[in-house]
């Protein structure tokens, strides 16, 4: 049995399966509403939402730390609703590290291993082992509170990864780290996850985190699955008003408004303005009986339009135009992020920092807008991507 914790060693398999699962707590309150979801084995999955959607409720449903209220729970094929936590082979690591403070980190780390019996030279091999991936191999003989928050964090790491778990479970574990250590941190974990090749549920707020991270993304809001889908599918074609505004930074414009017909072009009319629309997707929305639309254009989907631009657009209608006036101008590095306004409608516009033109605060400009890329929502209830 002893092998068993060898990292690296044994190859194991371990599929997530979610079937029709909802969590009600005592108090009556709804986690998690009828969710379905396949996690495939060895895949790194992110579970993304806002604050108190449910990300914390559907990890530890998987862990057995919190009973499913209905529907079941599949690892490896195999039910595990009425399974006790010890028995899923399952480790996780969470927001506050929650390390022994008296114990040594080598300590913090065997405990585990101890607690199972696993054989001493197997457990100096192993934490060694683990140590050596995360280079702490310095730090064995320190306290918790001796080391940096970076530090702590890959201890609690090393206390997962010895167990050699079938899944790992991350609920917000980076969130305690300053930014710059953040990146690096996200950096190693995805290339930890290559190397063990074990599956991975990861919890974030953070959809940044989230896009970087995720080869599979999921999208949770008031315990309600929105979407699944790899982050390209996400950003380019969000589900809802809700993931297109979640995922993406700065965040999708949205804008009212009505498609009107005009001589033979389409257009989406906000009032202030109006944007010609694929005949495409008038193909999509002739049949319906509502007028009222959300356009959603990205910040990056805006172009500044040049005096050739304007009257080639003009001649031929293939893009958008929308006169701005320009309240803010942010640099963010090589890009620059442009506060407009446009009538009564404000919105965020991301171009190229190109060293040769300046833009001014209450300068005038001349936006062109690609048309393959609005997307539009239905007006009501769920507001459902139609394009
Ligand atoms: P997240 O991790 O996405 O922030 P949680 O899963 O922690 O969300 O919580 C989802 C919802 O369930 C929240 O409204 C939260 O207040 C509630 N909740 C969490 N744990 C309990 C509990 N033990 N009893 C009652 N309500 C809870
Ligand atoms: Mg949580």
């Amino acid at each position: 049995m002893a092998d068993t914790y060898t990292i690296e060693k044994v190859k194991k398999m371990a599929g997530i399966i979610f079937k029709n699962i909802s969590k009600i707590y005592d108090n009556g309150l709804v986690a998690v509403r009828d969710l379905n979801l396949e996690i495939e084995d060895r895949e790194f999955l992110v579970l993304v939402g806002p604050s108190g959607c449910g990300k914390s409720t559907v990890l530890r449903m998987i862990a057995g730390l919190e009973t499913v209220t209905s529907g079941e729970i599949f690892i490896n094929n195999r039910q595990v609703n009425d399974l006790p936590p010890k028995n899923r082979d399952i480790s996780m690591v969470f927001q506050s590290y929650a390390l022994y403070p008296h114990m040594t980190v080598y300590n913090n780390m065997a405990f585990g291993l101890k607690m199972r019996g696993v054989p001493k030279e197997e457990i100096v091999r192993t934490v060694n082992r683990a140590a050596g991936i995360l280079k702490i191999e310095d730090l064995m003989k320190r306290k918790p509170r001796q080391l940096s928050g970076g530090q702590r964090q890959r201890v609690a790491l090393g206390r997962a990864i010895v167990r050699n778990p079938q899944v790992f479970l991350f609920d917000e574990p980076l969130s305690n780290l300053d930014a710059k250590l953040r990146v690096q941190m996200r950096t190693e974990l995805k290339k930890l996850h290559s190397r063990l090749k074990t599956t991975v549920v990861y919890v974030t707020h953070d959809q940044v985190e989230a896009m970087t991270m995720g080869s599979h993304i999921v999208v949770l809001k008031k315990g309600v699955l929105q979407q699944s889908g790899s982050p390209l599918e996400l950003y380019n074609h969000p589900a809802n008003k809700f993931v297109a505004g979640f995922i993406g930074s700065p965040g999708m414009n949205f804008f009212p408004c009505r498609i009107i017909e005009d001589g033979k072009e389409y257009y989406s009319d906000v009032g202030d303005f109006k944007i010609p629309v694929n005949h495409s997707l008038i193909e999509k929305i002739k049949d319906r009986k509502v007028q009222e639309y959300t356009m959603g254009i990205r910040p990056e989907g805006f172009r500044v339009a040049t005096k050739q631009d304007s009257d080639r657009t003009m001649a031929y209608k293939k893009c958008g135009r929308i006169e701005a006036h320009v309240n803010v101008v942010e640099v963010l590095g090589k890009e620059l992020a442009l506060d407009l306004s446009s009538g009564r409608y404000n919105f965020t516009v991301v171009i190229d920092a190109d060293a040769s033109v300046r833009y001014y605060e209450n300068q005038k400009l001349s936006l062109e807008v690609d048309i393959d890329k609005i997307h539009l929502f239905d007006g009501k209830g769920e507001e459902a991507a139609i394009a």
